[in-house]
């Protein structure tokens, strides 16, 4: 496994692959990897010839300096995961290449990123999307993968690579789990052992929410309450937003009333503790799609 830390080196490994006519995946990450970031390095490995992956907490997609400076970090551990997942190569991005003095050009996916998790933290997916945009010009992936997770970045992601015609596939991952529910997630570590042990409640109310409307309730008004109520049954819960939109592009229905054959994103971010976790369940377009 290669370990390279400038991004001049790094696009020269990519473009000496490429010319090798070799498929490239690729796998962005911040660091303090688990076992989710475990299933996207699986995925790029089983798809692509050479598999890349970043690691580097990318401070412009902070929008609380408290969140960035206790970003749990494990650069050995994060190492040795790369290792044993058979990655070819594993950049270490530099703030001095990815935001050097003087940068001045951002990346903005406008509507997708207005909703959700973009009207409470101002600026993140703004960093999100810029950090992504350098991080694929500079490695020149055929395939990136992300995870469903963070659906909302997925799709932004997805959007900006159609808009500005980068030369890469986008590909979403579904979510990796505890065996309890819940989502894995390097925030997770932020948990006290008696908060760790009532979150799974958060994947639980998704769920509940899911079957309420398989069994017929489709006023989103009812859904989100109910979604809301659930959580909070578990009073350490702080929900931030418990919402129910379309999949395709995270837009409320007009109607109030879900149309399941539009696709269904049933999303949530709750703070617990000292953690701020978030989570979702969706439902595919009836017409299929991609998702
Ligand atoms: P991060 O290091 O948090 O930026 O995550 C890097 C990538 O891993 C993103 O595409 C995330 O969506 C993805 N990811 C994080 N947690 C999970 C999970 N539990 N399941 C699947 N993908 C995940």
């Amino acid at each position: 496994m290669k370990i390279i830390e400038s991004a001049r080196d790094m696009r020269g490994e990519s473009e000496l692959l490429r010319r090798a006519g070799l498929s490239l995946g690729f796998v962005p990450t911040l660091g303090g990897l688990h076992a989710g970031h475990r299933a996207l390095l699986d995925r790029a490995r089983s798809e692509c010839e050479r598999v890349s992956a970043s690691i580097y907490l990318n401070p412009t997609q902070f929008d609380s300096p408290a969140d960035l400076a206790t970003y749990p970090a494990s650069m050995d551990a994060d190492l040795s995961l790369c290792e044993s997942a058979g990655v070819d190569i594993v950049w270490l991005g530099r703030r001095a290449d990815l935001f050097p003095d003087g940068f001045q050009t951002w990346v903005e996916v406008e509507r997708l990123t207005r909703p959700l998790c973009g009207a409470f933290r101002p600026g993140h997916f703004r960093g999100v999307t810029t950090i992504v945009a350098e991080l694929l010009a500079i490695a020149k992936p055929h395939r990136a993968y992300f995870g469903l997770k963070d659906f909302q970045q997925a799709l932004a992601i997805e959007r900006m690579v159609r808009d500005l015609w980068l030369d890469t596939e986008v590909v979403k991952v579904p979510t990796v789990r505890e065996p309890d529910g819940l989502a894995l997630s390097s925030r997770n570590a932020r948990l006290a052992p008696e908060e760790r042990a009532v979150a799974p409640a958060l994947y639980r109310s998704l769920v509940r929410t899911r079957e309420l409307l398989l069994g017929g309730e489709h006023r989103v008004d009812a859904l989100e309450a109910f979604l809301r109520r659930a959580i909070e049954e578990e009073p350490r819960f702080r929900v931030e937003y418990a919402e129910v939109v379309r999949a395709a592009d995270l837009e409320p229905f007009s109607t109030g009333t879900v149309d399941i054959d539009a696709g269904v994103l049933i999303a949530v971010a709750a703070h617990l503790g000292s953690a701020r976790l978030i989570d979702n369940v969706w439902l595919p377009p009836a017409r299929g799609g991609d998702f």
